[in-house]
């Protein structure tokens, strides 16, 4: 037992919370973790929920802070400027948030907001958000992009947008759009402003690299580009291309993959202005990373750069070229939408129980009378085993664990023994645990003894809902608890959800080197232990799907005041079970129905009386109306 003392900062290192959290978040003196939106403003997460909790208000729950959105498109915008100021850059930046990272309406307004000053526009990929982007109070210069394959409905409203004065660039996906744009331009007589997406043949890195070279799924090839200078050369609009558009994948590990990207784009750029066409805009897509794992390297969860790094290394190389080649110099787009939202959002979520292998006292049964030879052998295995030959005594028992089962499937053992024998096996995982823990090391072999030894953390929330990436592509995201940490974490933990889904799961979390496969918690006692899962604002809570009806969590939208005070600007309520249900096609009449026509029915056989029978539509009612996840009393 290492008996030194646990402080905040050792807490701060263990969790790498200064590593990922790009100074938004830290841990108090008293061990809890801060939201810091701001020099000199703070407010702590356990205060938020014990007020929310309070309240009525149920876990799980995200809390949203918009303040740190302002924050990032500041950051953002100022870091482009500040290079374009050190390398005396010509032109000038404007950024477009793409809304698919986060659409929702506090976050696109914030960003709308936060982002007037600096004529940071938005993009939209489809019909739905380009009717949702229109609607929006923007900087008259903005650009709102469209992006995305595009129908005629969609080409109409990116038209009508420009009459009502918005600076919508309609950007050409495939060549076959530019006919479809220039008849409806001609039917409703506006004239359109064009991009054209370039495939690259530069790649990114990480896991989005698909998205950039030759095979991409959008984009315009180099003599398609030239077809439709032709084509527009022929309309006498040639005046109407203004934007070279470019973007090779999300999530960016490593900066070289952005230089060559934007390297090839400015001389493709440069080209199409000597060929006269007078773009004006040379957009660089998305790609900014965020250092999810903090470790700053090129692992797909990280990232060998900095803001400032990527703003600056941009702007250079779109100088370089354009001076080569005496071309003026472009007002330079960046799509960021990851970058700018992941950092605002975290999910709050009870743990509600703890199982596994080396828990409490498992009691071992009885031996049988004649009991079986293998479970005398995890007997001996569990005498015996110390310090030297625990390494044997582990495979033995995990060898005579699988004869244990095989055996008991051929119908040569007895249940009584199976159990005996599942006892013993944890009850010498649990002596195993003992000897490793003071070990400077786990041998190779036993690599999977830290997951086999590991509790479970059941957690009230769906991975499936409020973390789809993990599940689906592995994505990392930091984990910590959220106070306790002037306290030494003395489990290894996996996480699970309450999902019947044996996939949800956490098992692998974020390391400096690679990925942990446990994450060290807090032994749970009385009061309710809360985890928060950082890093989460951008594609998670769009991606996310109701898997066993578990629906969209509650949130509340919060402003951190000075003297570490806060205020909750809004609560948004979850989804109730009945709005899940009727998206399935069910109407809630119809279930109500159905339920009183049994309750009829057991009347009439003496099953319930008229006072069981309003208790029960009762009960039924306000699971209808509720929350889909667990409600304890706490
Ligand atoms: C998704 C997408 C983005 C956003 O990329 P991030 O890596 O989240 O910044 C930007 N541009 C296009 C064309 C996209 O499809």
């Amino acid at each position: 037992m290492n008996t030194t003392r646990f402080t905040p900062a050792d807490a701060a290192e263990l969790y790498g919370i200064p590593n990922w959290s790009s100074g938004y978040f830290r841990v108090s003196d008293k061990g809890k973790v801060e939201v810091t939106p701001a020099p000199g403003l703070s407010a702590t997460l356990h205060d938020i929920i014990d007020e929310l909790v309070e309240r009525g208000e149920s876990m799980p729950m995200i809390l949203r802070f918009p303040q740190v959105i302002s924050a990032r498109v500041k950051q953002l915008n100022e870091a482009f400027r500040t290079a374009i100021r050190e390398y005396e850059y010509e032109g000038s930046y404007q950024g477009v948030f793409p809304i698919k990272v986060n659409q929702r309406r506090m976050v696109v307004e914030t960003i709308a907001e936060a982002g007037y000053v600096y004529a940071h526009g938005l993009e939209a990929g489809s019909k739905a958000e380009l009717a949702l982007c229109l609607a929006q109070n923007m900087n008259p210069e903005a650009l709102l992009c469209c992006n995305g394959f595009k129908d005629d409905g969609f080409i109409k409203l990116a038209l009508w947008g420009r009459s009502l004065g918005k600076n919508v660039v309609i950007t050409l996906e495939k060549f076959s759009e530019l006919d479809r744009v220039l008849r409806i331009s001609r039917e409703l007589g506006i004239k359109p402003a064009l991009g054209a997406r370039f495939k690259l043949h530069a790649r990114g890195s990480g896991q989005w690299e698909e998205s950039g070279g030759d095979q991409a799924k959008f984009g315009l090839n180099a003599s398609e580009l030239l077809q439709v200078v032709e084509r527009l050369k022929q309309e006498d609009m040639l005046d109407s291309l203004v934007m070279l558009h470019t973007h090779i994948g999300s999530q960016i590990t490593d900066i070289r993959r952005i230089k060559v990207a934007v390297r090839e784009a400015t001389q493709v750029y440069s080209d199409i202005v000597d060929e006269g066409v007078k773009l004006k805009y040379l957009n660089v897509g998305g790609g900014l990373g965020v250092d999810y794992d903090g470790s700053k390297t090129t692992f797909y969860a990280s990232m060998n750069y900095t803001l400032q790094e990527y703003a600056s290394d941009i702007v250079y190389t779109v100088q370089e070229v354009c001076k080569s080649n005496q071309v003026a110099s472009p007002v330079i787009v960046s799509e960021s939408g990851r970058a700018l939202t992941a950092h605002h959002a975290v999910l709050i979520m009870p743990v509600i129980d703890v199982t596994g292998p080396t828990r409490g006292s498992q009691i071992v049964p009885e031996p049988s009378e004649d009991q079986h030879q293998i479970v005398k052998d995890l007997e001996e295995i569990l005498a015996g085993i110390n310090a030297r030959n625990y390494r044997e005594m582990y495979n033995d028992a995990v060898g005579d664990k699988e004869t244990l089962h095989n055996l008991f499937d051929l119908g040569y053992l007895t249940l009584r023994d199976r159990a005996r024998g599942e006892a013993l096996f944890n009850a010498i995982l649990k002596k195993l645990a003992k000897l490793v823990q003071d070990l400077p090391y786990v041998p190779d072999e036993l690599e999977d003894l830290p997951k086999t030894l590991a509790d479970k953390y059941i957690c009230n929330f769906s991975l499936f809902q409020s973390l789809p990436d993990n599940w689906a592509i592995q994505a990392l995201f930091p984990i910590t608890p959220i106070s306790r940490l002037n306290e030494r974490p003395t489990r290894q933990a996996t996480l699970v959800d309450i999902t019947c889904d044996s996939d949800g799961k956490i098992e692998k979390f974020i390391d400096l080197r690679d990925v942990k496969a446990t994450l060290p918690l807090h032994e749970v006692s009385g009061d309710t232990y809360y985890l928060g899962i950082f890093l989460m604002g951008a594609y998670q809570d769009v991606l996310g799907s109701a898997h066993n009806l578990f629906g969209k969590v509650n949130e509340a939208h919060l402003t951190v005041r000075p003297g570490g005070k806060h205020t909750i600007d809004l609560f948004v309520r979850g989804q109730k079970a009945r709005r899940i249900i009727e998206s399935m096609g069910y109407e809630e009449a119809m279930l109500r129905e159905s339920i009183r026509v049994q309750a009829e029915r057991a009347r009439a056989v003496g099953e319930l009386t008229d006072a069981d029978i309003t208790e029960l539509e009762e009960d039924y009612d306000e699971e209808l109306l509720g929350y889909t996840y667990l409600e304890y009393e706490e």
